[in-house]
């Protein structure tokens, strides 16, 4: 395997000091270290000249102790989850602000004659246009990278959507399921927030974008919606891409609007992080369209969510759509725990409540950071100064990492009160979790 040269630098050192530990061995000290040394701000060399045992299992229990010192006693080694650590710069995200522009533009056929094909030819005239067979084929014949997933905004596929218009919120097993369902937008997005789970989900460089948003709205699909734990349904569209960050392209909320403000007792939600809210405005507010903003502490946000709009800016967005007579909702997501979160994540919710029309917010969902392990060794890449994965994050049986029981409900229940006490008519739930944890919030 070809390391950086940091990395293989680091590696031999360790080596020789631990010249008779196996690849395993090797692989889930390295890694302690590493993340040790990260954690504690402290040269690797340095923390690695304090080490004294050459034992494994002494060793390994010692560093693991230093690593996760809340949870270590009380979860199996197995919920340690320790790959190979390897940087490569050249996996680095690049996290400066550019304008959406892409240099290739791929569309399938049908999609020459659409509306949405004309305006994009106006919109990047110096794009190379080029039609492709399927956006199927072209995954099966372009290897995909995580070097390719840094140079997504260089290519916009315009396709057909033929069955992915519409579905069940798809969380995991075992959680309560709060009745959501997606409409399908497209997929990729321009933003870099270091924990976004599409960076271990897209398959293919560049952003989707389908043209066909005519067929999405058919009746009998979006009438057969759940409806959950609330009084109507929720649809909304902003799981694999953000809902409105290419509205000023597609239009698509305009058609949205116009389908949805007949439908009452259906409630579609645009989830954003983005300020593009021209198109919601001139349509005009309607109370079962819900603009929506993910948020975020200051101190995430400025460290995670890169070349996105700040929280000051998100929260005067949600005013003027509250103002035009849209409702609104709030994502604490994913909540991520840090020495000051009780007292900066306060902030952010009495900057909501002081800001926005009180009367206006629908929901709020919080969820703590989890994503799928194999997220990790990516985010490390990408994003080597974040200190997101600082925290005790534990392997689950669904293979995901996340805060244990115990921090979650903390959050949760620190969290859900705080937001309570501001006494409006808002629902608040949790995003992701399972009965258990929600029984022990919400009763207790
Ligand atoms: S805004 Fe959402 S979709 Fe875009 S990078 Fe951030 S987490 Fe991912």
């Amino acid at each position: 395997m070809n390391r950086s040269p940091g990395t293989s630098k680091l590696l031999q050192v360790f080596q020789k000091q631990f010249p008779y530990f196996g690849t395993n061995k090797s692989r889930e000290i390295f890694r302690l270290i590493n993340e040790i040394s990260k954690i504690e701000k402290m040269p690797f060399n340095t923390f690695l000249n304090l080490l004294t045992t050459h034992d494994y299992e002494t060793l390994k229990s010692t560093l693991l102790q230093r690593r996760y010192p809340k949870t270590f006693h009380k979860n199996s080694l197995n919920s340690y989850y320790l790959p190979k650590y390897e940087f490569d710069p050249s996996k680095m995200a690049d996290i400066s602000q550019k304008k959406f522009y892409p240099k290739n533009i791929y569309y399938e056929h049908d999609t020459a004659k659409s509306e949405l094909f004309s305006k994009i030819k106006v919109l990047f005239k110096k794009s190379d246009f080029k039609e492709i067979s399927s956006l199927k084929t072209f995954i099966k014949e372009h290897h995909f990278t995580l070097k390719d997933y840094n140079n997504r905004c260089n290519t916009l596929f315009l396709v057909k959507e033929k069955y992915d218009f519409f579905k069940k919120c798809p969380c995991s097993q075992s959680v309560v399921n709060c009745g959501y369902s997606i409409m399908n937008l497209g997929i990729g997005c321009i933003y870099d927030c270091s924990y976004c789970f599409l960076q271990s989900y897209q398959n293919v460089e560049g952003i989707i974008i389908p043209y066909n948003i005519d067929d999405y709205l058919v009746d009998n699909k979006i009438v057969a919606a759940e409806k959950g734990f609330f009084n109507y349904k929720r649809i909304g569209s902003g799981e694999f891409t953000d809902s409105l960050i290419f509205d000023n392209i597609t239009n698509f909320s305009q058609k949205i609007i116009a389908y949805f403000k007949l439908k009452k007792g259906i409630y579609f939600e645009f989830k954003t992080k983005s300020t593009n809210i021209h198109n919601l405005l001139s349509c005009g507010g309607v109370e079962n369209i819900v603009a929506a903003w993910s948020v975020n502490t200051k101190k995430i946000t400025a460290e995670n969510e890169f070349k996105t709009p700040s929280i000051q800016d998100r929260l005067l967005a949600a005013k003027k759509c509250a103002l035009a007579g849209f409702s609104t909702a709030f994502h604490f997501d994913p909540v991520i725990y840090y020495q000051d979160w009780r007292r900066d994540y306060q902030d952010i919710i009495d900057m909501i409540f002081d800001f926005v029309p009180n009367n206006s917010i629908k929901w709020i969902s919080i969820g703590t950071l989890r994503m799928p392990s194999i997220q990790k060794p990516i985010i490390e890449n990408r994003f080597p100064q974040t200190e997101i994965l600082n925290g005790e994050l534990l392997l689950g049986k669904d293979f995901k990492l996340r805060y244990d029981d115990n921090l979650r409900i903390e959050i949760y229940k620190h969290l859900t009160k705080y937001i309570k006490s501001k006494k409006s008519k808002t629902i608040v739930y949790l995003c992701m979790e399972d009965n258990n944890i929600w029984k022990t919030v919400f009763n207790s």
